[in-house]
């Protein structure tokens, strides 16, 4: 123990002291499902730090784990030194280009952009990390119409498991990252990314909710309905089941065309059902988070998905999410395609038209969690898939 505590000392790495809010909060994060405990959690500012915390765990001969928003942590320390990437967490503009520290969510490099009239390839939920989003390809709320996340990265900045740092360009990122949707890449730490935002185009974005028996006739009709819309609009459906009250289904759209023919799609659907929460499609740039509601306190969740080029059959789902017994089950469907399957260019691709993925919120007692059930299920809705997307695998360790 000593070893570990006094070589972080010499080499002055920050360390978070056992106990204190900020060491409780890096051992889980958002996922509060298995907390790591580590022996000691280093707070690296730089490159350089992080560099040394490898060193001390390979020299001490204890794992390391790293953490940043903890939204996809899969593993739990027992012992060994966790690393916090929160003390680089950083977003800098200089024209197109965003220099992002290794630490940074999503919400920090919106908040750049879109008051610089650019846009950036990020997911539904501004405090996801953004290196830990694009390890998976990063599939974003504008798949269509911007494609992956990974196709912004113009550089990485990379310490590998020696403690080695490295600098990876653009050719060897697109090399290492092609098949990242199914296979996360695990390069080591990246301690900064520069991404090259695009020109933000006029945003037509929001949802509305159906409430109870009719969802179901929501979810026989909504994947239909989606492939009316223009190819610069993407769209999902989420429907949760709660503990108490009526299941929930939630439209969320993003386009980047005319607002006149993808408001015309919508309206067909939003006119068939008594609506709630509509918040009338004119969400900004500037506020990602509104767009798919996701909550943004920490919880214990498992997911799992399956991706396919024909629409799944939501209605395999219904018993599920509308059976007063067991927890609360989310369905997060999300359209993909367009930019995603073809991108322009010689950008990276990822197959499929849909991405089908159901979560569990859950308690410590993983047992509680009908695994084997959730998989079942998505196989008879989906029996024609591709394979699962990684970044919307959730649960830690073996078994999910
Ligand atoms: C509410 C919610 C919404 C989501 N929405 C989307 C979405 O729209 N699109 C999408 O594609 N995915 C989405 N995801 C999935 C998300 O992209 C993954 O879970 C991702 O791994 C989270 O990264 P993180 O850094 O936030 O989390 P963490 O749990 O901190 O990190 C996840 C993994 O990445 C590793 N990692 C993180 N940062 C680094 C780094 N700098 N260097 C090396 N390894 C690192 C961690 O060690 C860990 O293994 C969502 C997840 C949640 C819970």
């Amino acid at each position: 123990m000593t070893t570990l505590h006094s070589l972080l000392t010499h080499a002055d790495v920050p360390v978070l002291p056992a106990g204190t809010p900020d060491a409780l909060a890096a051992e889980s994060g958002y996922q509060l499902l298995c907390p790591h405990r580590p022996e000691a959690t280093a707070r690296p500012t730089t490159t350089g730090q992080v560099s040394a915390a490898v060193r001390a765990a390979v020299e001490s001969g204890v794992p390391y784990s790293v953490i940043n928003s903890g939204h996809g942590r899969r593993d739990s320390l027992d012992g060994g030194l966790l690393i916090s990437l929160d003390g680089l967490r950083s977003a800098s503009l200089d024209g197109r280009t965003v220099r992002v520290g290794g630490g940074t969510r999503w919400g920090d490099v919106v908040a750049q952009t879109a008051s610089a009239g650019l846009a950036v390839p990020h997911g539904s939920a501004p405090g996801v990390g953004v290196v830990g989003y694009l390890l998976g390809g990063g599939y974003s709320i504008f798949a269509r119409s911007l494609g992956l996340g990974i196709n912004a990265v113009r550089s990485m900045t990379v310490v590998d498991g020696h403690g080695e740092i490295h600098r990876w360009d653009l050719a060897e990122i697109r090399e290492l990252f092609a098949d990242a949707w199914r296979e996360r890449v695990d390069p080591g730490i990246v301690t900064e990314v520069t991404l090259e935002a695009t020109s933000a185009r006029p945003l037509t974005a929001g949802g509305f909710c159906v409430v109870g028996a009719r969802v179901r006739e929501l979810m026989q009709v909504f994947c239909g309905w989606a492939e009316e819309l223009p190819e610069d609009a993407t769209c999902s459906l989420g429907v949760m089941r709660r503990p108490s009250g009526p299941v929930v289904g939630h439209v969320r759209l993003t386009a980047t065309g005319d607002r006149g023919p993808v408001m015309a799609v919508v309206d067909r659907l939003r006119s068939r059902f008594p609506v709630t929460e509509d918040d009338g499609f004119d969400i900004g740039w500037d506020d990602p988070g509104r767009i798919y509601r996701e909550p943004a306190s920490a919880r214990p969740y498992v997911g799992d998905n399956l991706v396919s080029t024909s629409a799944p059959d939501l209605d395999a789902f219904w018993s599920a999410l509308s059976g007063e017994d067991g927890g609360p089950v989310i369905l997060d469907l999300r359209q993909i395609g367009g930019q995603t399957a073809h991108p322009d260019r010689d950008g990276l691709s990822a197959p499929g038209q849909w991405v089908t993925g159901l979560v569990a919120p859950t308690t410590d007692a993983r047992q509680e969690v009908d695994a084997e059930g959730v998989t079942r299920l998505l196989a008879a809705a989906v029996p024609e898939a591709l394979g699962s997307a990684e970044n919307f695998t959730y649960g830690v360790g073996a078994g999910w």
